[in-house]
């Protein structure tokens, strides 16, 4: 296929690279970031997007987003697919994909989960919204970047489940944290902890696979100074989304608006920017009620 990619970071460069080793060619555009090997460098998103089948975005938000549709849906064929695997607000999602349907253009929202490590290995799990005849031509791209491509229905719900899913985690991520701080105060080890809650009803993702505490359960970024991972400010931005979508769509979500309030504080009056997001455990270790 011809592709072009737009917005080459942490996490389009390694799915990139992985499109070019399937024998894709891909045309690439981004201001600031290197070229990946195998990528061809347009000089803007237009001239990356113009005469190719399908053309993904993996950029930072949701107006950047729009304001890259906006260049490019005029120079793309009718007939070609805007795959955005960003993570952005589902307004932003919807109104893209509403622009590219009037464009004579397909539109899939699929936002990822699995980290840069993921797109590396070409392991990232995706999460789709959009039409069955969108989905259907972009699916072999999936398989070629991840191991798992869910179509969650009409365009926007790949962005509904993600932020369902990361206010779940940002939430069990606090609760697991917190109930470790406690259960120190009360000496409790933190290896019964463990063994306790892995199997009883406290279990969770947060604390099975990517135990907070160093040294316990698996291998996790706690094991490793708590570096990213999946960093606090990624988190929080995710947390904002699910209050924002709240917001719009009227929904009481009390746990993940005080879970928002949590990530905040810590990324920005603390000390969590660039720590992983499991770091909460140090926070709370540290605190006392008052
Ligand atoms: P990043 O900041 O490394 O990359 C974003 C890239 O977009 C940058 O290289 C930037 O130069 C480029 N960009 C900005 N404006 C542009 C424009 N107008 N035209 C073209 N390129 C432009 O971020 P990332 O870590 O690669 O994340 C990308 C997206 O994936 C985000 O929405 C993020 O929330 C999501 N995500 C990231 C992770 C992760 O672990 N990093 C995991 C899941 C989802």
């Amino acid at each position: 296929m011809k592709i072009g990619f737009i917005g080459l970071g942490n996490m389009g460069a390694p799915m990139a690279a992985n499109l070019v080793q399937a024998g894709h060619e891909v045309t690439g555009f981004d201001p600031s970031a290197p070229c990946p090997e195998g990528v061809t460098m347009a000089e803007s998103a237009a001239a990356a997007a113009r005469g190719r089948e399908v053309v993904i975005t993996m950029l930072p938000n949701g107006q950047i987003l729009r304001a890259v549709a906006a260049e490019i849906l005029p120079a793309m064929a009718g007939g070609a697919v805007l795959l955005d695997c960003s993570t952005v607000d589902v307004d932003s999602a919807r109104a893209v994909a509403a622009e590219a349907g009037a464009a004579g253009m397909l539109a899939v929202d699929a936002p990822v989960s699995g980290g840069v490590g993921g797109a590396t290995a070409g392991t990232l799990t995706f999460m789709a919204g959009g039409s069955d005849e969108a989905f259907a031509k972009v699916r072999p791209l999936f398989d070629i970047m991840g191991q798992k491509a869910v179509h969650c229905g009409p365009s926007g719900n790949g962005q509904a489940a993600k932020i369902c899913n990361n206010m779940i985690l940002g939430v069990t991520m606090i609760a697991t944290c917190e109930a470790f701080a406690l259960a120190d105060k009360l000496g409790l080890a933190r290896d019964k902890m463990f063994d306790v809650v892995s199997t009883s009803s406290g279990y969770s993702w947060s604390m099975n696979s990517y135990c907070p505490a160093p040294g316990i359960g698996p291998a996790s970024p706690a094991d490793n100074g708590y570096k990213p991972g999946f960093a606090a400010n990624l988190m929080l931005k995710d947390l904002r989304l699910s209050q924002q979508a709240a917001e719009t769509a009227d929904a009481d979500t009390p746990m993940g608006a005080r879970a928002a309030e949590l990530y905040a504080t810590f990324v920005e009056q603390e000390d969590g920017s660039g720590l992983d997001f499991s770091a909460m455990l140090p926070r709370f270790e540290k605190r006392g009620r008052g």
